[in-house]
């Protein structure tokens, strides 16, 4: 098929320990999925349920490339979160069977306009601008779920310029992995190379340029890179 101009290239993430690539289809984010998060964003973690959004798959920046600070705010967070890779999907996936389609995890950050988002939910508006911008969705390498020991007292952290910003473990997530793919298959079909990030514990806070920006998921992942 011919087209009227070059198509964009596809998003594609790395694979640990293999030379193929992971094509992305859709990034799906989770909302307040941590109760020291919520409380600390002003919500009650027992009265909410799930919140989706999303980003364009072409937000993801691979590599540990390094990030120019991104336009039209001041209050740029940082939002460490699991990452769930899909090798297949469906909808109204049941619970038992929402793991089989987990290929693998990552590591990644979900960039947040802060000022802007706190715009939109004063207004009663979308989260578009706040959250599916450019290079807002950093992410490590994807490690196969047969290589990954995911677990309750797993670990994920973020370290800014050397200093610990965000910490909790696995266990502490409101929403489990599979309860995750079971709600959101409830609203979409997944698909083979969905992305979804699992939300974020407690300490968001703003980065600036020339910050150097650490991530991990503990024995799966690592994301490293600066902000320009
Ligand atoms: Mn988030």
């Amino acid at each position: 098929m011919d087209f009227v101009f070059t198509p964009p290239a596809i998003p594609a993430v790395p694979i640990s320990g293999c030379e193929t690539l992971f094509p992305v289809h859709r990034i799906y984010c989770v909302g307040r999925n941590y109760s020291d998060h919520v409380k600390e964003m002003g919500g009650d973690p027992k009265k909410e349920p799930p919140v989706f959004f999303s980003k364009p798959a072409s937000a993801i920046v691979t590599d540990n490339q390094n990030i120019p600070y991104p336009q039209a705010t001041n209050d740029l967070h940082h939002e460490v979160e699991l990452v769930i890779a899909l090798s297949s999907g469906g909808k109204n996936i049941l619970l038992e069977s929402a793991e089989d389609c987990v290929f693998g995890y990552a590591v990644g950050i979900d960039f947040t306009r802060r000022d802007l988002q706190a715009i939109a939910k004063s207004n009663g508006r979308p989260w578009d601008v706040a959250k599916g911008f450019d290079d807002s969705a950093p992410i490590s390498a994807i490690k196969p779920v047969s290589e990954c020991s995911l677990n309750a007292s797993t670990e994920i952290s973020l370290e800014v310029n050397g200093a610990v910003r965000q910490q909790a473990t696995l266990g502490e997530m409101i929403w489990s992995i599979p309860e995750i793919i079971c709600a959101l298959s409830k609203f979409y079909e997944l698909k083979a190379g969905d992305l979804i990030y699992t939300g974020t514990p407690a300490g968001v806070a703003a980065v600036g340029a020339g910050d150097s920006l650490q991530a991990s998921l503990q024995g799966v992942a690592e994301l490293k890179f600066e902000l320009s």
